[in-house]
């Protein structure tokens, strides 16, 4: 039925805040139990996928458009000109032919980079839980559409504009739509009048904000770009593209070689035209040398690097949101770990229950309703035990969690701590559906991890006012004053709050997570303003212990930290005892280590946190707030920290640390949206996975950097020895252009691929202010260049003596592709010798050198390339002579490292092998 209402409807537009909640569920065709999965699909059919229209992305034409504009291609643009006003047109069209490669590849590279960063885009995604065909579930926000029911969460981003049909406190930043910072709190009463400005439409949900607390229920009025979000046409960046520390310092490292490069260039002009060289000749030599010299390709290379390396962690589950993280992942000291979910599996299960000083177990597995309780090994009836029926009817009606059996398997919608207490009450037979009927809500005040504590408020079946609370067994006991003694209620005296927490001390020292239960009885329903008070005068009803089992990858990743010289600290909300007894079992709490809990750290001043900082492993009882005051004192000791976060208070700690690390499956939208690194498994060995694979790329940049370097040092240091030794010039322009496009594209990019060193996970992590040129690269650079230069132009000035020129510059040229090639292969590890890595352990790189040595070939024998080129056949000898001297040289190469590493027994970093 669709209601017309006068005045609800505004040039088409329906005014939504004007109808109630059923007047909008009626208008949209829906109810409360959500539509047919069926309707979903017509309607996605019909309105389209939930979405704002993507900005635009760099597109195809815009990345070629950037690869025809690059300074390098303008300056070899320049010399087809020189070439063709030499006349010599087969100069001018190979010219060409190199630009035109060089912008393809270039073109390819970075569109790979990008769809790489899209794809990332693409991950992010959100889920949304909605109730279709009345159960609930989880479906992409992009499939969301009008008439969906779907429920509001905090920390929760809004998926589409809504109209609210139920509203627990639920208190939305609007900042993104209205730029108006403060919460605005939310209810589900129908509000008169035609023009309700955004900010006051206190019954609708829009998309693109974000539920700060409470919770609520809303159905769906408009989805992706005609919701008001869409209208503004402001897109939520989400995968920011930032340059990275390395990026920069590249950059200007380039700008300083470029300089350089074209000073010596400009030497070898001069010389060259006072030798008598041909003005025209030098020229094109000098423009070619300076192209083959500036390493115009290293930004680039580095940027594909990150971009790919960050698209490849996504297979190791870790998405990078911000691609500087990629970078300084490598650098990481310290990683400040949540407990539950990330060390824990947050598979909860309730297995003790203490109540009147006895303890019953429970069993059964994960959270199917199958179970049985015992008390000293034997079995007893729920039904005939009323203290446990009132403290699981409490645990259960205090919940917003639900239970639901989907494909014969039992999943929780919602906390698993709660899912744990509806189990465990459905084993004794008490649903938290049927007692909602019995027991109707009224009230709630939602969870805090500040306070650490729920409460509901309920109506029972003679219609008297409820109070259940449970939370930490802190909270609880100091709201209590009485306790459930059998049918009566006792005074809870010091000595049985000292009984308790005896009892809870060795529950936890076990490491079992505990909840307290609590109950009150109240004239009347509070109004606002009394909410706060319920929570006081509380009847103590007992604790449910639960187990959250450690996932079983944690303790080797805890290990695999500790080589890796990084301190793996948890950071927990639970209790002292409990955290200390799970950190020890995985490892990361060890003798002479401390335990903090929220109450010392509050005590201490900021400068005496960092004073104990460096020997605390587990910080327990803390509050989302204080891990910003943790991360400061870390920081302000030289860490560099990785801090993980799910809920909306961590927003700020993971802005603050320089990896802020969110969840990507119970994490909330604002924490992801804080985080530069998200992690799709919520699994603490995905972080330290995520450290090996930064530290691999930073490797390999190295590797490449290392590689790109010092082959431009050998092709501009062979012309320079030449004109020194007063031979001819030993390479023609088309030559050195060929070189230095096969040299610096495919072999580089493979070497951005090479696979993680044997030691790297037990190096300590890189300072972060280090060069790039530590450990010798920039001696590496020159003397390689030099000998690779003296190589070729002994050859060059052998083949010389006895043959012609054109005999001779093929000779030169042949051997410095092969010099190139035996670098690439000899710089693949910083530290072990080919055989030791594997010859076909990077088979990208196999690939690129095979690709170049018979490109070589067919240039030296070919009878067109060699009229393009202008090269001529090598004999037998002469080619073996070029491969031995490509052999002296790997072993050149290889005796280096063996200085470094075999000799000295200490990397360049100065670590002890
Ligand atoms: P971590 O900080 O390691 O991720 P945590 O879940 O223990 O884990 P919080 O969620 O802040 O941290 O919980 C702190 C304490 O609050 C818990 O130890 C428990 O006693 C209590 N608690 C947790 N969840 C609830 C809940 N849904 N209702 C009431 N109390 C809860």
């Amino acid at each position: 039925m669709v209601v017309e209402n006068e005045g609800i409807t505004l040039r088409g537009k329906v005014r939504w805040h004007r109808l109630g909640v059923d007047e909008a569920l009626a208008r949209l065709e829906s109810s409360c139990a959500g539509l047919s999965e069926a309707d979903a699909r017509d309607r996605l059919a019909a309105h389209g996928p939930n979405l704002l229209t993507e900005e635009a992305r760099r597109g195809p034409w815009l990345i070629f458009a950037r690869q025809v504009t690059d300074l390098m291609i303008l300056i070899l643009l320049a010399a087809a000109v020189i070439a063709w006003w030499m006349g010599d047109v087969t100069d001018m069209a190979m010219i060409l032919a190199i630009v035109g490669l060089n912008a393809a590849l270039g073109f390819s590279q970075e569109y790979r980079a990008e769809r790489a960063l899209a794809a990332l885009r693409q991950l992010e995604q959100p889920q949304v839980v909605v109730r279709r065909d009345g159960q609930w579930r989880q479906v992409p926000s992009r499939d969301l559409v009008p008439g969906d029911v779907i429920a509001l969460e905090e920390g929760r981003r809004v998926p589409a504009d809504g109209r609210l049909i139920e509203a627990v406190r639920i208190q939305v930043n609007e900042s993104q739509l209205t730029g108006e910072a403060v919460p605005v709190v939310k209810e589900t009463r129908s509000l008169p009048g035609d023009e309700v400005a955004l900010g006051d439409r206190l019954n609708l949900v829009f998309m693109g904000t974000t539920v700060l607390t409470g919770h609520g229920l809303a159905v769906v009025t408009e989805t992706g770009m005609r919701g008001e979000l869409g209208k503004i046409a402001h897109l939520l960046q989400t995968v920011e593209v930032q340059t990275t520390p390395l990026q920069r310092r590249l950059a200007s490292l380039g700008r300083w070689l470029a300089g350089a490069a074209l000073a010596i260039t400009a030497v070898i002009f001069l010389a060259g035209l006072l030798r008598g060289e041909p003005l025209n000749v030098m020229l094109l030599t000098a423009i070619s040398l300076a192209v083959a010299a500036i390493p115009e390709g290293l930004p680039a290379v580095v940027t594909i690097v990150l971009a790919l390396g960050a698209h490849s962690m996504v297979r190791r589950q870790a998405l990078i949101r911000k691609l500087p993280a990629v970078e300084t992942l490598g650098s990481v000291t310290t990683i400040c770990s949540d407990k539950t979910g990330t060390l824990t599996q947050n598979l909860m299960s309730a297995e003790i229950v203490a109540i009147d000083g006895r303890l019953i177990e429970i069993t059964g597995d994960g959270y199917a309703p199958a179970g049985a309780f015992y008390e000293n090994g034997h079995q007893c009836n729920p039904a005939s035990e009323p203290a446990l029926l009132a403290l699981l009817r409490a645990a259960a009606l205090c919940t917003n969690a639900r239970l639901q059996e989907q494909e014969g398997e039992w999943r929780i919608f919602g906390d698993p701590t709660e899912g744990a207490l509806l189990t465990a009450a459905a084993k004794a037979g008490l649903w938290k559906e049927r007692l909602e009927q019995t027991h109707p809500r009224v009230d709630e005040i939602p969870f805090d991890s500040q306070r650490k504590l729920m409460t509901t408020i309920h109506r029972d079946p003679q219609g008297r006012v409820v109070v259940f609370t449970k939370g930490s067994i802190e909270a609880v006991l100091s709201g209590s004053t009485i306790i459930a003694d059998g049918n009566r209620e006792i005074p809870l005296t010091p000595e049985r709050r000292e009984a308790l927490l005896k009892m809870n001390q060795a529950l936890a020292s076990d490491g079992v997570r505990i909840l307290a239960c609590a109950t009150r009885r109240l004239s009347a329903a509070p109004s606002a303003e009394s909410l706060p008070a319920v929570e006081r005068e509380l009847c103590f009803l007992g604790l449910v212990g639960m187990i959250d089992p450690p996932r079983p990858e944690a303790k080797a990743a805890v290990a695999l930290c500790r080589a890796a010289g990084i301190r793996p600290v948890m950071i927990t909300g639970d209790h002292r005892v409990t955290a200390e007894a799970i950190a020890a079992n995985l490892g990361i709490h060890e003798p002479g280590r401390s335990v903090l809990t929220g109450d010392e750290l509050e005590a201490m001043s900021l400068e005496e946190l960092t004073a104990r900082c460096g020997t605390v492993s587990v910080y327990a009882r803390v509050s989302p707030e204080q891990k910003v005051k943790i991360v400061q004192a870390l920081k302000s000791r030289g860490e560099i920290v990785a801090m993980t976060g799910d809920g909306v208070n961590d927003a700020p700690a993971l802005r603050m640390a320089d990896i802020g690390v969110a969840m990507g499956k119970s994490g909330t939208d604002v924490a992801r949206e804080a985080a530069d690194m998200v992690l799709l498994d919520d699994n603490f060995a995905t972080i330290v996975s995520a450290v090996e694979g930064g530290r691999r790329i930073y490797d390999n940049i190295r590797k490449f950097t290392r590689y790109m370097l010092a082959t431009n040092s050998g092709e501009i240091l062979t012309v320079l020895f030449a004109i020194l030794f007063g031979l001819p010039l030993p390479f023609l322009p088309i030559q050195i252009l060929w070189i230095n496009l096969v040299t610096d594209s495919l072999p580089a990019l493979a070497l951005g691929v090479e696979p993680a060193e044997r030691n790297l996970m037990q190096r300590p992590p890189r300072p972060p202010e280090e060069s790039l040129f530590a450990g010798g690269l920039g001696l590496h650079v020159v003397w390689v260049g030099a000998l690779m230069g003296l190589l070729t132009i002994g050859l060059f000035a052998w083949t010389l003596s006895t043959r012609d020129l054109v005999h001779a510059r093929t000779m030169a040229f042949f051997a410095l592709t092969v010099l190139q090639m035996a670098n690439v292969l000899a710089i693949r590890s910083e530290r072990d010798p080919l055989w030791r890595i594997g010859w076909l352990s990077n088979p990208q790189l196999v690939g690129a050198v095979m690709l170049t040595l018979i490109l070589q070939v067919a240039i030296t024998y070919g009878p067109a390339l060699q009229a393009i080129f202008h090269t001529t056949a090598l004999t037998a000898p002469e080619l073996l002579l070029c491969l031995l001297t490509a052999l002296l040289f790997y072993a050149a190469v290889e005796a280096e490292k063996w200085w470094w590493f075999g000799r000295r027994g200490v990397s360049p970093q100065g670590v002890a092998l």
